[in-house]
């Protein structure tokens, strides 16, 4: 199948074909690369005359928390309403450890079997910028393919919440009935990317410590600065019960509406666009220092030169620029 036909069978909503073209993006081949930039820019080209509104979900966790029950949970309820959903995952720990935190088959094992739900583990190689750069594209992939809600889980162990954060249109941190005073692990830095909390595990013996949780985040939260138009709330839930579910998708709407309303949903967008495009300009200017063969040279010799002293920062990099 070339990439036309490939295109115009992600745009039919094909999940098998969704699943190639994410392969093709995720390979690093140059030929693939290749292709995969067409297969882009032609699902692109048709999302920008017919756009369909996605929202983009970040959902970050230490490992335990209920991630993925919570997931299947959210996602067979969006099922439920008659939605599209599509679950990725940006995983920084090392393929090697077998740490993939999709890789497991038996994860979401409900929400795998519906037609109307696509699951992809993370990719499985690359350093975290380029997974999330691939993550990117898969997330634009998905949308032209008609899904609804692209949920993007992260563990919440790392660099990679950030990576998230920026990619999508509300970030949610799920949380660990804990009334102990130190926040579990999760850094400031983390509770302040939040656009809500949620407690999950509220069930059985935990459900008292849950509330308490809740008012503790809640005047943990309060003291952050956040945007004006919004608030992030503490929600209580227990996935494995199916319990507040439904609560923490109407939150959702309500985070959307307002930040239409507020003219901050497309102003995000836009603005994470223009960070990816640098970002990635960046990269490739990188990259081209690193590998191209008339440049490759002349950067050894000027980072030698700079170490002597012979020549300075500013002139080294100077001369560098004007050789790319
Ligand atoms: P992940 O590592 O964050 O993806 O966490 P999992 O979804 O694999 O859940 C870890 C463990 O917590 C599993 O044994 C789940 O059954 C359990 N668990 C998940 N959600 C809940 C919940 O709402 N209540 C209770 N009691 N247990 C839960």
């Amino acid at each position: 199948m070339n990439q036309n036909d490939l295109a115009a069978s992600v745009l039919t909503g094909n999940r098998r074909a969704l699943g190639k073209a994410i392969t093709l993006i995720e390979s690093s081949l140059p030929a693939h690369q290749e292709k995969a930039k067409t297969l882009l820019e032609r699902c692109l080209a048709h999302f920008a005359s017919t756009p369909h509104r996605t929202v983009r979900i970040g959902i970050t966790g230490i490992p335990g928390v209920g991630k993925s029950t919570f997931i299947e949970a959210f996602g067979m309820y969006l099922l439920s309403l008659g939605k599209k959903i599509a679950v990725l995952a940006v995983d920084p720990s090392s393929p090697v450890a077998g740490g993939s935190i999709l890789g497991d088959k038996t994860r979401m094992e409900l929400l795998s079997r519906e037609d109307n739900a696509f699951i992809r583990p993370s990719p499985t190689s690359g350093a975290l910028g380029g997974v999330a750069h691939k993550t990117r594209e898969t997330m634009l992939l998905c949308e032209s393919a008609g899904y609804d809600v692209v949920l993007v889980e992260t563990v919440g162990v790392g660099q990679s919440e950030y990576e998230v954060a920026s990619m999508v249109d509300m970030f949610l941190v799920l949380m660990m009935p804990n009334a102990g005073d130190e926040l579990q692990g999760i850094k400031k830095g983390i509770m302040e990317l939040a656009d809500a909390l949620i407690v999950n595990k509220a069930d059985g013996d935990s459900e008292s410590l849950a509330t308490r949780t809740q008012a503790q985040y809640k005047s943990a939260l309060h003291l952050l600065s956040h945007q004006e138009f919004w608030n992030p709330p503490v929600l209580l839930c227990s996935a494995l019960k199916n319990c507040g579910i439904d609560d923490v998708w109407d939150m959702i709407e309500d985070y959307v509406t307002a930040s239409k309303q507020n003219r901050v949903f497309d102003g995000k967008r836009q603005q994470q666009n223009q960070d990816w495009m640098k970002r990635l300009l960046h990269d490739l200017l990188e990259q081209k220092l690193y590998t191209d063969p008339s440049i490759k040279e002349h950067y050894a010799d000027m980072l030698n030169k700079v170490r002597q002293g012979e020549v300075t920062p500013f002139t080294a990099s100077k001369s560098l620029l004007d050789r790319l």
